[in-house]
């Protein structure tokens, strides 16, 4: 009789977390899963070259970017199967976090192949954690849209009680932190900068107090900004149609257009803009 022949060893994918911006933050579980991978899965892999050559580590690296995941999903679960342990990182921070990694997570799971997240730095963590404000309960809403539709995800988010932890680039910094006067001007947040690095900055303050000194200075590096959740105490007054039309009407009456209005009484209330805006038409019919 034939001999049973030895079961194959299937591989196993690890999300592995890397500094944002302080390699003394690498850690033992991370060099070592690096160590022991078949193959590491980079963003970038010139940047996470550097990384491992940092550990001392030479391996063979595969890029596995955004525009590139969907695409490489089969090579990597056929990697898996044939035995291969796969690391995968991003540029910086924890995969998966506004970053490549949880679809091929997702699908190795799927497949009955064993996974782990190797933990390490994120971002957004450090950031609410030196913010300052409530860390009981928070909610990480990533990038935000961009332009127009900024201000109205941010207008939704109004009512929202949970502390805000925002990601935004340099370029789009300005922008934001005035539209972030704009809608919460004297609710405490924290811009963090640079976190993890030489140049580490926290500031503490109110919203408008935060957008003066960013409208006077020049944005620079890494960013997340952490916002304060509404006050339950101070919570969306009780507000009827009247009102609020009334509060339309004195807005339009002044010069300001439809929209305008609509979203700064939205804004006021913790309301939807649609929904104000609706008053507004049924005002004009009126
Ligand atoms: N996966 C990463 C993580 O775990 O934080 C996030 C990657 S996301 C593509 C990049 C964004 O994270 C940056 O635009 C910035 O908002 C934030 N970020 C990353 N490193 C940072 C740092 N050292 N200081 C401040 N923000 C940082």
């Amino acid at each position: 009789m034939d001999e049973p022949k030895a079961k194959q060893k299937r591989g196993k994918l690890s999300l592995v977390a890397t500094p944002i911006g302080n390699l003394a933050d690498v850690s033992e579980r991370q060099r070592q899963t690096l160590a022991a991978a078949d193959l590491v899965a980079a963003e970038d892999t010139r940047h996470s070259g550097l990384l491992l050559t940092h550990l001392g580590l030479k391996k063979p690296l595969l890029s596995y970017y955004k525009h590139n995941e969907a695409g490489r999903e089969d090579e990597l679960l056929a990697r898996l199967a044939a035995g291969e342990d796969i690391a995968l990182i991003s540029d910086a921070g924890t995969p998966g976090i506004c970053d490549p990694g949880s679809a091929i997570l997702r699908a190795a799971a799927h497949a009955g192949f064993e996974v782990d997240a190797i933990p390490g730095p994120c971002a957004a963590i450090q950031a609410l954690v030196l913010s300052g404000l409530d860390t009981e309960r928070f909610a990480f809403e990533g990038f935000l849209p961009r332009g127009q539709a900024k201000r109205e995800f941010l207008q939704q988010l109004a009512a929202e009680e949970r502390t805000l932890v925002f990601y935004e680039a340099p370029h789009r910094l300005r922008e934001t932190m005035q539209m972030l006067a704009e809608a919460f001007g004297e609710r405490p947040m924290a811009v963090c900068r640079e976190l993890t690095k030489k140049f580490q900055e926290v500031q503490r303050g109110t919203a408008a107090e935060l957008n003066q000194i960013w409208q006077e200075r020049e944005p620079k590096g890494e960013y997340v900004l952490v916002l304060a959740g509404a006050d339950p105490a101070c919570h969306t007054p009780e507000v009827g149609e009247e009102q609020l039309k009334a509060e339309l009407k004195r807005l339009l009456d002044g010069g300001m257009k439809h929209k305008a209005a609509a979203r700064e009484v939205a804004a006021r209330y913790g309301l939807p803009v649609g929904e104000v805006y609706a008053l507004g038409l049924a005002l004009k019919r009126e």
